[in-house]
Parts: structure tokens; sequence; C-alpha cells
């Protein structure tokens, strides 16, 4: 991990910005597991009618009330985005959102808002309409991280969900440089493509870790490594095997089914310190 992480500010602020009235807790998911990567603070910037009752769930957390549709979800502008984003050092945006029209016009008011070399990770809903942003995300100088799963990778290339099981590796290369991003194309076997042309596969899981909240905890770790001065490749191929792993033991420990995507949670810093 990077030197020089002296005191809170300086190990990392993590801003996550998702959720909705109909998946309220999952960004308390995401906002821990950034925290239990060794980031030094987070910020859950989310709808308005339940920002405080997170954020008195998880007292760790400082909190953001955004703009809330009729429907449920985050409906900010960019005079709520901009000031959530000199606060902090990296940025998950779209774990726990629904629609992926909001989630869109969040995602195009926060590529507006940030320098071209912000890091930032973008996760579930806000990844469904990315094909529309793809021309900012192309120009930015430190490449965004994306955390599909397969649907969520094919409405992003516009595919068949069925060509996946086959060739997820050229789906994830040709996500990766569509989008100019490091991309973890996310299942029992985890691709992950960087535009430059690398790409590594992870199958050290565990069929436990498809269940509710997986990916948000995936995505915070990500952003927590982020934060702490990781760049775009390292934080990917990080957070995924500390998930994978936090899964295996799990299962060992637990069941191979039935843990919760919190139980993950207590087991990240230690699988960090361990693996130096
Ligand atoms: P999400 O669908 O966003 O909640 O993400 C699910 C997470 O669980 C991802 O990190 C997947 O790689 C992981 N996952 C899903 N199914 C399996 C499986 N059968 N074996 C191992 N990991 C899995
Ligand atoms: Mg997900």
């Amino acid at each position: 991990m990077p030197s020089g992480e002296v005191d809170k500010n300086s190990r990392g602020r993590v801003t996550v910005i998702g959720g909705c009235l109909e998946v309220p807790g999952g960004v308390r998911l995401t906002a821990e597991a950034a925290l239990r990567s060794g980031a030094g603070k987070v910020r859950i910037a989310t709808v308005a009618p339940i920002a405080h009752m997170i954020g008195t769930l998880f007292p760790e957390a400082a909190i953001t009330a955004l703009p809330t549709s009729a429907s449920g979800e985050i409906a900010a502008s960019a005079s709520e985005i901009s000031p959530l984003l000199g606060k902090c050092d990296a940025i998950v945006v779209g774990p726990a959102m629904s629609c992926r029209h909001h989630a869109s016009r969040l995602v195009d008011t926060l590529l507006d808002s940030i320098t071209l070399d912000h890091r930032v990770v973008i996760d579930a809903a806000a990844l469904m309409s990315l094909s529309q942003h793809a021309d900012r995300l192309k120009k930015r100088t430190r490449p965004a991280l994306l955390t599909p799963h397969p649907g969520e990778i094919a409405a992003m290339l516009d595919i068949d969900g069925a060509d996946l099981a086959s060739d997820a590796v050229s789906i994830a290369m040709l996500a990766a440089r569509r989008f100019n991003a490091v991309v973890v194309l996310k299942g029992s076997c985890t691709t992950i493509a960087n535009p430059s042309g690398a790409i590594y596969g992870f199958n050290g899981g565990t069929t436990g870790l498809a269940t509710s909240g997986s990916g948000d905890v995936l995505a915070g770790i990500a952003g927590g490594l982020l934060a702490r001065g990781c760049e775009p490749l390292d934080a990917a191929l990080w957070a995924v095997w500390l998930h994978g792993e936090a899964g295996r033991r799990c299962a060992e420990t637990i069941a191979p089914l039935g843990f919760l995507a919190s139980d993950l949670l207590p087991l990240i810093p230690g699988l960090m310190h361990s693996a130096g």
C-alpha cells in the first residue's frame, strides 16, 4: 500500500453516490467496504428521504442528502454534485440505484463535473446507458474503473447476453477499449481488462458470492483502494482478489451458501494485512 498514509484525510477519502428508496442500504455496504479497505473517510450521497437514517445506522460515514425523484431515485444536478468532488479522492457512482435513466443522468452530471484524472468507479445501474457517455470516457487521462455483471455489460455494449458465456475475454476487452476503462466483468470467473490490452482472469471465488449486495462490496473495495492511491488496474485486481478470498473464507467458516455480503466486510482488513 502507498506510503505516507499518516492521517484519515491523507489515507484517502471516498464518496459513494448511489442508492434509491427501493434499495436504501446497498450504499452502506459500499461505504463500509471502502473503509474496510483502509480508506480514511467516506461520504454517502444518497436520496434525501433515507440519507440521515443511513448515517445513523452507519455512524462512520458523512452524509449528503440529494434531491429525489418521485420514483425514489437520485435526481441531482451539477450544483449538488460539484461540492462533493473537492472533498474526495475517489468516487463510486451507481451502487444500489435501480433506474438506468436516472443513473445515466447522474453519470452525465458527474462526468461534466470531475477532472479527467479523477478516480472513479462506475457500478450497477450507472453502467447500463454508458454508451451515451463513451466519448467523454475516452478523453479521460485516468481510465474509469467499471464493474459490470453480465447483464450490465450486455446493456453497455448493446449485445446479446448469450454471447457472454462463450467469449467473456473478448467482450471485456471490447468494453475496455470502447470506454477507455478498466473493466471488471464479474461472474464465477471474473475477467479484468485494461484498455492497453492486458487481460487477467480470477476464478478463486465461490458460488456463495452470488448474493445480494456482493457487487456493492466489490465496488467499495475498489473505491477505497483508488482513494488510497492505487491506479485503476491495480485497484481492480486487488479488489477482485480481496472480495473473492473473503467469499472463500466465509464459505469455509459459515457455509458454502447463505453468508451475507456484509459478512465479507470484517474479513477485508485482515486479508489486506496478510497480503502485505
Ligand atoms: P453483483 O451481481 O453486482 O452483486 O456482483 C456479484 C459478485 O459475486 C461479483 O463479484 C461476481 O464475480 C461474484 N460471483 C457471482 N457469481 C459467482 C460464482 N458463481 N462464483 C464466484 N463468484 C461469483
Ligand atoms: Mg451489482
